[in-house]
């Protein structure tokens, strides 16, 4: 074992990037090399029907012209993890789950969508809602009737007890599993691999040591460290940024087209968006040009804002 530090990204080809994306990109890209890490570039297309391989080609396209490179993965596919695309990692994932249903730690679950989100359900202040084990202790007959009218979503039981971590950006952190989200999906209806466990299989199996995004998902950290301890693995460290925000406060979408990459880098020198993001982080002073490589000798998680970035677009696209 070293303790060389390896990053990642790992965007989902279903669209443009927007500018939140490569924040994430620069953010997670600037962590791992300042320290002399590795990165890795991981394609999350676990979904058939969202993602493309064309976006996958324009997300290395515009990696490439903001001066981001990457050791491993790509859609070139190169390194000792491959495949590094998600829709080709089905049996690894197939596997993992089997020694967990192995432990009797699965279960079928089969409500819908509208049981889950009832009004008398509880949910989260986001909205979310906590399962409550409904499907737990179903009968074999139960589950073979259940069966014939539709799938069911595999969910692993949790224990009641806190995680906890420290992240890089928001310090430390602790959630109970069972009051904050229930047992969780790792298998969908439809029989897509969840986000949480091909995540923790790909971060565990690629030697990924940090995980670096948007702090939209720091709560699915607590799962996936447990998930990452309950595999053997030993979990990365977590690093959330702020997000970026329309300057109404709105979160920024692949649909809108005025923070589409394609949009701004009709705009735009790679320089010059780098010395707004890089700004914008609090890395450097002034919304200056500047190269990724020149903004890696300034880099600092110490820096970085915890609250939220609005990108005021009458100013920033001016
Ligand atoms: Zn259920």
């Amino acid at each position: 074992m070293t303790d060389k530090t390896v990053g990642r990204f790992a965007p989902t080809p279903s669209g443009r990037m927007h500018l939140g994306n490569l924040f994430c990109a620069l953010t997670s890209w600037l962590s791992a090399r300042s320290r002399g890490g590795s990165y890795i570039l991981r394609i999350e297309d676990l979904d058939p029907l969202r993602c493309f391989r064309e976006y996958s080609e324009l997300m290395e396209e515009d990696l490439k012209w903001l001066g981001l490179d990457w050791d491993e993965g790509g859609l070139a596919d190169i390194g000792p993890s491959k495949p590094y695309s998600q829709c080709d990692r089905s049996d690894i994932y197939e596997q993992i789950l089997e020694t967990l249903r192995q432990k009797g730690l699965l279960y079928l679950c089969f409500c819908s969508r509208s049981e889950l989100h009832a009004a008398n359900a509880p949910h989260l202040s986001d909205g979310s809602p906590i399962y409550g084990g409904k499907c737990r202790n179903l009968t074999e007959a139960e589950i073979k009737e259940k069966l014939k009218k539709r799938g069911g979503a595999t969910r692993l039981i949790v224990p009641d007890e806190d995680v906890t971590f420290t992240d890089m950006c928001y310090g430390e952190q602790t959630q109970n599993l069972v009051t904050h989200c229930g047992d969780f999906i790792l298998r969908r209806s439809d029989g897509v691999f969840a986000y949480q466990l091909a995540v923790v299989v790909d971060d565990a199996l690629m030697g990924v040591t940090e995980v670096v995004r948007g702090r939209d998902l720091l709560d699915s950290s607590f799962r996936q460290i447990y998930l990452h301890r309950l595999l053997g693995f030993e979990p990365p460290q977590f690093g959330h940024h702020p997000l970026i925000l329309a300057d109404d406060g709105r979160r920024l979408s692949k649909r809108d087209k005025d923070t589409d990459v394609g949009f701004l880098r009709t705009r735009f020198t790679p320089e010059q968006l780098l010395g707004q993001l890089g700004f914008a982080a609090g890395q450097i002073d002034r919304p200056e040009p500047i190269t990724a490589k020149e903004l890696l000798s300034c880099f600092s998680w110490d820096k970085m804002p915890r609250n939220d970035i609005k990108i005021d677009a009458a100013k920033f696209f001016d």
